[in-house]
């Protein structure tokens, strides 16, 4: 029952990404992420890379679970902090 409550949120998450990706408002979204790119600070499909300050590790943290399965989770900067990105449902977000 819990595998398909989250089956269902998947289906859910991708649609709401679909939308989120697609909506002419977010043009100016998708000119920050290739620039984020060029500067070699995420990689193709948003993952961190690096820290606009130089620090390349990381930390994890307000991880959100489901049974086991993790659903979601933050990851900030080990040297300064800094909030680097959003891993949900499988994605990377801005
Ligand atoms: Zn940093």
């Amino acid at each position: 029952m819990e595998l398909l409550f989250w089956k269902v949120n998947m289906i859910i998450y991708d649609i709401r990404f679909w939308i989120y990706r697609h909506s002419p408002s977010n043009l100016n979204i998708d000119k920050h992420v290739k620039l984020q790119i060029q500067h070699g600070l995420v990689y193709s499909d948003l993952c961190p890379k690096r820290c606009p300050c130089g620090c390349k590790e990381q930390v994890e943290h307000d991880k959100d679970y489901m049974g086991y399965q993790i659903m979601e989770y933050s990851v900030k900067c080990k040297k300064c902090g800094a909030g680097l990105g959003h891993w949900a449902y499988g994605y990377w977000q801005v």
